[in-house]
């Protein structure tokens, strides 16, 4: 079985939008999400891009500045204005940062019910305690497919432990008592561990990594894996090989890529309804 992103994705556009409606309704004003591009990353770009396009569809004004060279303090500056100012209702630093910079030393700076983009430790903490109002966009993806295609499931593995993926997706796993075991670059015998599992995520960034010697007929595989190889992208999985051989399995494109572009505007609609709500 195809667990499809896309239809996923559609899904909670349809639901933000209704509310990002009726907060427009109310409130008299278009909500903003800022993000902020430092250096001339192509695939950055890319994604910034298609931040503005699906900003558009949802009645949200996404805006691009944009910096060729920039220091930290400046930086840091800038998301010390926006976070006072009440036009703007989330903001974003697009990875990767050129290499003078550190993402964490930036972001750390961003409010936690602005940050879209759900990467400040004070919302990567919440997760261990339940709190996901603001989660890293990606682990919240996966856990969105895993529950509308209603995955019974409980046993899963990660492989990968970035606080991108890896780390706030085991917490909020947890969160719904599921089992989890996380695997690494120094974890040994990873083939044991998910021939073992229910389910599978990975995202270790190699094409056709996971292939069919890590799975069972059982397995219901997660690609987050985002890998380009002659300008087409791929997952980590082995995904034609793989499809007939497991219970269910996310394309690449068109499984976790697409839910995680729609959850950074789940993020900043409940970062804005706490604005909203407390300010
Ligand atoms: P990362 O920080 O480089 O993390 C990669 C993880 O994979 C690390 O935990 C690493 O282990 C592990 N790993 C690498 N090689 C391995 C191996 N041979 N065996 C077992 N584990 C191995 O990257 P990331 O930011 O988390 O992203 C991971 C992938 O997800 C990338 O392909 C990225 O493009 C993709 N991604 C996709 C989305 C999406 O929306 N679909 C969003 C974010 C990221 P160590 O910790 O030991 O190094």
């Amino acid at each position: 079985m195809i667990l499809d992103g896309k239809i996923v994705a559609k899904n909670k556009m349809d639901a933000i939008k209704e509310n990002i409606d009726k907060i427009i309704d109310k409130y008299k004003f278009t909500p903003e999400l800022r993000l902020i591009q430092a250096g001339n990353d192509e695939a950055s770009s890319i994604y910034a891009r298609a931040k503005i396009k699906r900003g558009k569809k949802l009645g949200i004004n996404v805006t691009l500045e944009k910096f060729d060279t920039v220091s930290k303090d400046i930086l840091i500056d800038k998301i010390k204005e926006y976070s006072i100012r009440k036009d703007i209702n989330g903001i974003m630093i697009e990875s990767p940062l050129p290499e003078n910079l550190n993402f964490y030393d930036i972001v750390n700076y961003i409010p936690f019910y602005k940050d879209s983009d759900g990467m400040t430790p004070y919302n990567e903490g919440n997760l261990s305690l339940r709190n996901e109002m603001i989660a890293p966009a990606t682990a919240r993806a996966v856990v969105d497919i895993l529950e509308y295609y209603n995955i019974k499931d409980r046993n899963a593995v990660i492989i990968n432990r970035s606080p991108v993926v890896g780390r706030p997706l085991a917490m909020m796993l947890l969160n719904r008592d599921y089992t989890v075991t996380v695997c690494h670059s120094r974890t040994e015998n990873i083939k044991k561990i998910t021939e073992n599992s229910d389910i599978i995520i990975v995202a270790v960034g190699k094409k056709n990594f996971l292939n069919e010697s890590f799975v069972n007929k059982n397995s219901t595989v997660i690609d987050v894996g985002i890998n380009y190889d002659n300008n087409t992208v791929y997952g980590d999985a082995d995904y034609n090989n793989l499809l007939n051989n497991v219970k269910a399995i996310t394309p690449v494109p068109g499984g976790v890529g697409i839910v995680t572009a729609t959850d950074i505007f789940q993020n900043f609609l409940n970062g804005l309804n706490y604005q909203l709500n407390n300010f």
